[in-house]
């Protein structure tokens, strides 16, 4: 069996690791080059993550991954300036419910592309644009590059986020939908706030900051253990430079409306924006704007994907972002989608299930659990 998986992302690459990992032939096609495009800093792991990591990774690379994540997050804090000082004015399990997030551990996001990289030199294809597929009367699928190159294989994947080609071609009724709402999101050195008292008021929680009209959320990542022991431990092929620059560091975010982010394109003009925005907050939070990194300010798009009704299922499917949307948790739906979806292929290669059906067992709990509630994706029109 031969699978071609389009897209490098936290899903694509969950994915690739798991059937190479079980032996079947697997390459991935992605159009950035190899330092990729900036996502932020920080994403928060939660079990469903946390399992499709242990299941699709080898031990040494899930090990490196669970050891460079934070501590436990295991509830919400909201803060407030109470006469001039920042106080915990309240605290919310994290139940998953609503907007609040499920337990789990932050991770530092580059660190764990990289680790998700580890030892897939030969399967991975930078620089390389997928552009359409055709079925093929034998059962497998020729796909087509910008270019003009070509490969054929017995099942294709899209794995290419949210403005999927691969989506486009196989489901084209399925609708992205703006919101019209963003998220500014940055990071910040632990070291140059340390004295603001901040990072001890937070510990490893999310926390929720609501001053005057402006909403802040902040969530610390101190590494469980350092990055270059680990890296040491568990995984010597990592690449020095993947860790020898992560430090401690908090998360921000602020939540901001289109036209609010208007022509801030650049990483720059965001935190400059970020910095306006949060002007009039209390001294601290200024200053976690304030000594951020420019260059990791990010803008994060919130818009959703309507459920799409079942569709018959093919050797063509699609994972992740590439089909449901899910702001906070979509890197995990993305993985979890992978852990699935390899579990299924790996059923289909030892003989013990039909490809198709296989294929079409993962997409019934795919849709069952990446689809948003009737409510809430009415909610993010
Ligand atoms: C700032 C920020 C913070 C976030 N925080 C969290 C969080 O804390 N927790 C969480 O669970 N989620 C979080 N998310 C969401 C999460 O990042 C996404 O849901 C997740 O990355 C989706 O993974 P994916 O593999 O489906 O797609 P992606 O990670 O978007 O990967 C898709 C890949 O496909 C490639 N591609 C696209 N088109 C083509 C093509 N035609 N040919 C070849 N390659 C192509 C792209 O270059 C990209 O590398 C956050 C997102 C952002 C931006």
């Amino acid at each position: 069996m031969k699978v071609i998986v389009i897209g490098a992302g936290l899903g694509g690459l969950t994915l690739a690791q798991g059937l190479r990992w079980s032996g079947i032939d697997v390459v991935v096609y992605e159009r950035d080059d190899a330092e990729g495009r900036a996502q932020g800093v920080s994403l928060h792991v939660d079990d469903r993550g946390a399992e499709a990591l242990r299941a699709c990774l080898p031990p040494a690379h899930a090990a490196m991954a669970e050891a460079t994540m934070g501590g436990p997050r295991e509830r919400t804090l909201t803060l407030s300036d109470v006469d001039g000082t920042l106080t915990v004015v309240g605290t919310q399990p994290a139940t998953g419910v609503g907007n609040l997030p499920r337990p789990g551990r932050q991770a530092h996001r580059p660190l764990l592309r990289a680790v998700l990289l580890a030892g897939l030199a030969d399967v991975v294809r930078f620089g390389t644009e997928f552009t359409r597929f055709e079925q093929r009367a034998d059962g497998t699928v020729q796909v087509w590059f910008a270019g003009g190159g070509t490969d054929t294989a017995d099942v294709l994947v899209g794995a290419d986020g949210i403005g999927s080609a691969v989506r486009r071609q196989h489901l084209p009724h399925a609708r992205v939908v703006d919101s019209g709402r963003r998220m500014l999101m940055g990071a910040t050195a632990l070291r140059t706030i340390a004295d603001t008292g901040l990072p001890e008021l937070i510990g490893h929680s999310p926390a929720r900051v609501q001053v005057g009209g402006t909403m802040m959320a902040l969530g610390v990542l101190r590494f469980t253990e350092p990055p270059v022991a680990a890296r040491q431990r568990w995984l010597p092929a990592l690449p020095l430079d993947a860790v020898a620059t992560a430090e401690d560091y908090t998360m921000w975010a602020l939540p901001i409306t289109r036209e609010q982010l208007g022509q801030a394109a650049s990483p720059a003009a965001r935190w400059r924006l970020a910095k306006e925005l949060g002007g009039h907050l209390p001294a601290a939070l200024r200053r976690v704007v304030t000594e951020a990194w420019p260059d990791l300010t990010v803008a994060l798009r919130i818009g959703t994907i309507p459920p799409v009704p079942a569709w018959p299922a093919g050797p063509v499917t699609v994972i992740g972002d590439a089909i449901h949307l899910a702001p906070g948790f979509g890197g995990n739906l993305a993985m979890q989608d992978a852990r699935r979806l390899c579990a299924a292929l790996v059923e289909a290669y030892h003989g013990r299930l039909d490809l198709i059906d296989a294929i079409g067992a993962y997409e019934d709990t795919m849709r069952r659990d990446g689809f948003p509630a009737p409510a809430a994706a009415k909610a993010g029109t």
